[in-house]
């Protein structure tokens, strides 16, 4: 919890922001969130578990800076208990850290631990590796970083970077890192076969990373699975990201509403490939009325419930974008998984998992003649839909360095022939198309 007994001199300077009002809360006592725009008692974190060989007990729920959050809700979710903090130096090209430094001052650093990544594209030495890392600490106003993470390297060779190793040996030894971890989503369209299971076993294999970031949700499974189980021979820590398949299709859903209200013409190509996906989302619609669901967020928080229950995850990396994510996910910390959640959830599946684009996936891709980086293009998507990081979707988008899917209108289709899943990827490819550069 922040201390907010006495005035101390960065109660002070945050006073001197807050005005009149933060005042009243810090001399009150009172939490800091209830006075910077809500008053509601949120859920407190109930489970703890050990972060691997850093032995940090860790929330089994922590925060996802993929975007920027508003500071009270920022601090809320601390002061329910939540001491995990996920990062990257180039979530919102650097503001993300910037706010976790804002969200922490007058907070006990010890309690919390702070992740960050940095990308190798570019980089070729050790004092480059040392540059970057200092500027995540100035960015987070941070003496250490606990754990700094290579971010998404491509294959099992880029693992083992020497200017990354021996850039972090030299932080390590001034005390500025104190473990080193890895994240990764999955195969680039350059590297077919480097898939996410490749990359994580090779970086469990390797010994000199200690905290794994990885995909695992209850439609992915069978990698997460593989990874989460060497990991834990090894005492490697796990964090989970991507554990929500279910958004695209009501995504899905209101583009479509929408595309009829404007009465958008389709051709007859477009038409077809849309029928496809239609099809596919009535699966869900008579899912959900068959199983009496009148909330999708009744699957998700089971579809959370279930990585949480493996006792293999040692933290869910979730995003709390407003006060309404802080009531509907924390109540899950410490949450076990009930028959009924397991049954509703292997019901999904086998129904309706041909609406999910594997993260982490890209078998397709080898059967496009255009090259279109499907798996990337739909995981900017995710960004989007998911996230609520807009800006940062598109711009990744248009910064695509293969072709885009503008291909992928007047196409034979040839991913989706190839997808073992089913999935209606043409369909989503072009809805990902037209949302991602509106
Ligand atoms: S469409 Fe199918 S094969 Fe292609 S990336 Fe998605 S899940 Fe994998
Ligand atoms: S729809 Fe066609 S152009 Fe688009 S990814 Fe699939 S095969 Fe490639």
């Amino acid at each position: 919890m922040k201390k907010q007994k006495s005035l101390d001199r960065r109660d002070f300077i945050k006073v001197s922001t807050l005005g009149v009002a933060g005042v009243g809360a810090i001399l009150s006592g009172k939490p800091l969130y209830a006075e910077q725009g809500s008053e509601t008692e949120y859920p407190k974190i109930k489970e703890y578990r050990t972060l691997g060989r850093t032995g940090f007990k860790t929330s089994d729920i922590g925060i996802g800076t993929s975007r920027v959050y508003p500071i009270p809700v920022m601090n809320a979710v601390l002061d329910a208990g939540v001491n995990y903090i996920d990062s990257a130096e180039g979530y919102g090209r650097g503001s993300a850290e910037k706010n976790i430094a804002e969200a922490i001052k007058g907070r006990d650093r010890k309690s919390l631990f702070i992740t960050t990544k940095i990308r190798m594209r570019g980089v070729n030495s050790k004092e480059q590796v040392i540059e970057k890392v200092q500027k995540c600490l100035q960015r987070l106003q941070a003496d250490y970083i606990d754990c700094l993470m290579v971010q998404g390297p491509p294959t099992v060779e880029a693992l083992k970077d020497e200017n990354f190793h021996q850039g972090m040996s030299q932080l390590k030894k001034d005390g500025k890192v104190r473990f080193v971890g890895v994240a990764n989503h999955g195969s680039r369209f350059q590297n077919q076969g480097e898939t996410m299971e490749k990359v994580l076993l090779a970086a469990v294999e390797d010994g000199r990373y200690d905290v794994l970031l990885l995909v695992y949700n209850f439609i992915q499974k069978e990698a997460g699975e593989k990874i989460l189980e060497a990991a834990a021979k090894k005492n490697i820590a796990t964090t989970i990201m991507k554990s929500d398949p279910l958004g695209r299709y009501f995504e899905m859903k209101a583009r479509i509403e929408q595309m009829k209200e404007k009465g958008e013409t389709v051709d007859e190509r477009t038409q077809r490939y849309m029928s496809r996906m239609v099809e596919t989302a009535k699966k869900a619609e008579s899912f959900l009325q068959k199983n009496n669901l009148k909330d999708p967020r009744e699957i998700k928080t089971a579809a959370l419930k279930f990585v949480l229950n493996n006792p293999k995850v040692n933290t869910l990396n979730l995003a709390f974008n407003n006060f309404d994510d802080i009531s509907n996910l924390l109540k899950l910390s410490g949450s076990g998984l009930k028959q009924s959640d397991k049954t509703m959830l292997a019901a999904f599946e086998q129904e309706c998992s041909s609406l999910y684009c594997r993260h982490a996936c890209g078998i397709c891709e080898s059967s496009c003649p255009h090259d279109v980086p499907v798996n990337t293009i739909m995981r900017y998507n995710h960004y989007f839909e998911a996230h609520g990081s807009e800006k940062f979707a598109m711009e990744k988008y248009s910064k695509l360095a293969a072709h885009n899917a503008d291909y992928c209108r007047n196409c034979g289709g040839w991913c989706e022939q190839s997808c073992p899943y089913g999935v209606p990827i043409q369909g989503l490819l072009n809805l990902a198309h037209a949302q991602l550069t509106l």
